[in-house]
């Protein structure tokens, strides 16, 4: 039977990882997949993370055990105050239920098999994505069988958001549409919208009775803010909206490879909000038995261990500025350099946009080239991830990105 299955493309971003490690080049550069690196281009294990960890050793009664299937309860409440503020009416009210997942990634699967089971927003309803929007988004929704559609996001133009694009799609949407929406530090175009703007984003939501999924992988990593970085979804939220989030801690806290994450279910005010936080909760618990039982311990000890003590999570949101601040660094000087080169073409959308990401406007041509030439490896979008250039080879990709513009 076997021979049935076809053979499926690689992973392009993976793909793209181990031709890197393959690469024997002395000064190439990794710019593809979005980890945190340190100016000496080093994975960096936050100082918090290794007092948590102590923390966590030291307890003799440290065991292995299973953990409920909603997942560590310190965890998922800690998560629910972190995304939506300590003083959030919809934490006041319970109107939230929440399930540790695996990573972000676990989290954006578990609501898209919740929606596909229950959504009845309308008679077919479609998951609307930004064009373009995180690749895994497709695969996720396409392999629970909703139908996926996109609405504009970036302007090729301007390398900015493309509103007006985006507003119009938004309304001519079927009523009662499902709308995903990147929080903050849009992957991959590290374009997000004012606050104005998702003023209106909002306004057209609830005018068209969409429902919105926020997408939260980045909270602390964008500004440097967790609280401003939240922005958004506190928004959505005090407007009262029905909404699903979900929350990653891999590039927060570093925790990647220890799948750290939490799906949270927020319900609109109500006095039939507690009966339908408890309906949704018991199904939710139903499809997450079935995809992975109980979530992993570790990661989710470690964040709950530091958000929930408050000289730990201080020190947290020192590493997050160190991490964000170096960021924001390599951006002004990545741009600095390609303008003294005089680069053809306009650069300050390199400052402009936030978080790990750059959406450089290189061509997949030019994103080839580099690659080959300058052993410079990024997506073929042209996207790099900010945090693989440090202080050493800054020079270099500038140089690298003049040659390629240049040809
Ligand atoms: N959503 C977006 C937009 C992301 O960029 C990422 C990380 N690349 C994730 C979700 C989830 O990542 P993880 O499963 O590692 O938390």
């Amino acid at each position: 039977q076997a021979e049935v299955v076809p053979k499926a493309p690689e992973d392009p971003l993976f793909g793209l990882m181990a031709a890197y490690r393959k690469d024997t080049f002395e000064r190439k550069v990794d710019l593809g997949i979005g980890a945190y690196r340190d100016d000496n281009a080093k994975p960096w294990v936050l100082p918090v993370v290794k007092k948590a960890d102590d923390v966590i050793r030291s307890d003799p009664d440290l065991n292995h055990e299973y953990l409920p299937i909603a997942g560590l309860q310190q965890f998922t409440s800690a998560s629910q105050r972190l995304i939506l503020g300590t003083d959030s009416s919809a934490i006041k009210e319970n109107r939230i239920t929440s399930l540790q997942t695996i990573s972000g990634t676990g989290a954006v699967h578990l609501g898209a098999l919740f929606l596909r089971k229950f959504y009845k927003g309308n008679s077919d309803p479609n998951v609307y994505f930004s064009n373009p929007t995180w690749a895994n988004h497709n695969q996720i929704f396409t392999n629970v069988h909703l139908p996926i559609k996109t609405y504009p996001y970036f302007s090729a133009e301007t390398k900015g958001l493309d509103f007006e694009g985006m507003i119009s799609s938004l309304e001519s949407a079927p009523e009662g549409s499902i709308i995903l929406l990147h929080a903050c530090a849009h992957n991959p175009t590290g374009v997000d919208p004012t606050q104005e703007q998702w003023k209106k984003i909002a306004e057209v939501l609830k005018a068209r009775q969409h429902f919105p999924f926020f997408d939260c992988a980045y909270q602390g990593f964008a500004s440097g803010s967790l609280n401003q970085d939240a922005w958004a979804v506190r928004y959505f939220v005090e407007q009262g909206f029905e909404l699903l989030i979900a929350q990653s801690y891999a590039k927060n806290f570093g925790l990647y490879g220890e799948r750290a994450g939490c799906f949270h279910f927020v319900t609109s005010p109500g006095s039939d909000a507690t009966d339908t936080v408890t309906r949704v909760a018991s199904q939710l618990a139903i499809l997450q038995r079935s995809e992975i039982s109980n979530p992993p311990i570790y990661g989710a000890k470690i964040a709950s261990t530091v958000l929930n003590d408050d000289a730990l999570f201080a020190e947290w949101e020192d590493n997050l500025r160190t991490m964000s601040g170096r960021i924001i660094d390599m951006r002004k000087s990545l741009r600095t350099k390609l303008e003294e080169l005089g680069t053809p073409g306009t650069w300050n959308h390199i400052t402009d946009q936030i978080g790990m990401f750059s959406f450089t406007g290189l061509t997949e041509k030019q994103v080839l080239k580099i690659r080959e030439d300058a052993h410079v490896y990024m997506t073929k979008n042209g996207r790099i991830s900010m945090a693989g250039i440090n202080t050493k080879n800054v020079d270099y990709v500038a140089n690298a990105i003049d040659k390629v513009v240049r040809e």
